[in-house]
């Protein structure tokens, strides 16, 4: 990110803050952090038996799943059910477009590289995604809910208007009219919807998804829908699962709900002929999760309690002045960073800046969750040290403080 980027950020940043801290300290809102902080305590300590339970809960409700170990698991469970969907329909092979909503976990498995070395095409469908994929370089997103919050409404204009071939002036309608349509018209010819999910209800078999601009609602009507999610997304009850988008959605986005709330327990089906259950009305005619793994069942307890809401980068001080530099892929931030060992291991979480971490703490303070990631990020430092990944400059103050009694 350049100079110009991380400033639009801060002031972006800055606005949000203002939006979060009346909402986020009303009593209603200090009652259902309580009720989330229980949920996703208790679902991680009991992971293991949702998952089993999640297994039952999708058959019985007709979704098929799989449990993905890794990155690489996942995507070739992926690539198999797109090309048995694209072979029972005799889809041109030349024209395979995805539509695609926002997801963290898509991301971490690479899916961009996936489909393009398939020549399938992904049509982001969120607009901060889409203006990030017609972005030429340095496409990375700087929060989870405003990919695109680094940029202002002129180098949007730029962007849109190179890749589109448009003369558009710098106005947010203009720009978010001309997307929509280009974003309409080529999900007309897709039949197939990929996205992830904000949480996921074991004894319902249900999926929670939330969005503002409608497209996860597209997204999940397409024929076939896959939906990837982190095994800690799992939690009990769909009042839990609802209770955790609601208030991710106060901590992203400094609003009380989101315009959609999308509750996915099946495929689209109806019974109004003689009750005579027919399948494929409107919406999807098949569902399919992909539960994530890839290093989660062996990270710290408390690095999974994280919501994903992103409000910990809002009050980073080391996040305003690098911005997305420090995090690994979409996890962003401090947290991000500590994510980053599980998923890919201690070289990744060196190079997306465990030891640039203040471990101020603000980050423990702002989060609805309560995550200890400035206690997570010195206890993963101190297994890198043992390792021997550490900063050289640190390397050297030790030694000469051995040598020379002194740091210099
Ligand atoms: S660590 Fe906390 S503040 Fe940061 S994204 Fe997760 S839930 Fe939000």
């Amino acid at each position: 990110m350049n100079n110009d980027e991380i400033k639009s950020m801060r002031k972006v940043f800055n606005n949000l803050k203002d939006k979060i801290g009346p909402l986020a300290n009303s009593p209603e809102v200090k009652k259902l952090q309580e009720r989330v902080i229980d949920i996703r305590r208790n679902a991680i300590v009991n992971n293991k038996e949702l998952i089993s339970t999640v297994q039952e809960s999708f058959k019985s409700n007709d979704i098929d799943c799989f449990l993905a170990n890794d990155e690489l698991d996942a995507q070739n469970i992926i690539l198999d059910i797109i090309s048995k969907e694209i072979s029972e329909n005799n889809y041109d092979l030349d024209n395979i477009k995805i539509a695609k909503s926002k997801s963290n976990t898509l991301r971490e498995i690479g899916i961009h590289e996936l489909f393009a070395a398939k020549n399938y095409e992904i049509i982001e469908t969120d607009l901060g995604d889409r203006i990030l994929q017609l972005k030429k370089e340095d496409n990375n997103p700087v929060h989870p809910t405003g990919p695109a919050s680094h940029l202002t409404v002129y180098d949007i204009a730029d962007i849109i208007n190179e890749s589109m071939n448009l003369n558009l002036p710098p106005e947010p309608r203009h720009i978010m009219e001309a997307v929509r349509e280009d974003v309409l018209n080529l999900l007309s010819e897709s039949n197939i919807g990929i996205s992830g999910a904000n949480s996921i209800a074991a004894n319902d078999g249900s999926l929670v998804l939330i969005h503002n601009e409608g497209n996860i609602s597209i997204v999940s009507s397409k024929k076939l829908h896959i939906i990837v999610a982190g095994i800690d997304k799992l939690v009990p009850d769909l009042e839990d699962a609802i209770s955790i988008a609601k208030l991710e959605t106060v901590y992203a986005t400094g609003k009380a709900t989101t315009s959609y709330m999308n509750v996915i327990s099946g495929p689209s089906k109806t019974a109004d002929i003689e009750k005579k259950l027919l399948k494929n009305m409107y919406g999807a005619e098949k569902v399919v999760v992909i539960l994530l793994d890839n290093g989660r069942s062996e990270a710290i307890n408390e690095c999974l309690w994280c919501i994903g809401c992103g409000n910990c980068i809002v009050s980073c001080p080391v996040y305003s002045i690098l911005g997305n530099e420090f995090g690994y892929s979409s996890y962003l931030g401090g947290r991000g960073v500590a994510m980053s060992k599980f998923l890919k291991g201690d070289k990744t979480s060196f190079d997306s800046g465990i030891y640039k971490c203040t471990l101020c703490g603000n980050c423990t303070k702002n989060c609805p969750v309560l995550t200890p990631t400035n206690e997570i990020i010195e206890s993963i430092r101190s297994d890198l040290n043992d390792n021997g990944i550490y900063m050289n400059e640190h390397k050297n103050i030790k030694d000469n403080i051995e040598n020379n009694n002194s740091p210099y």
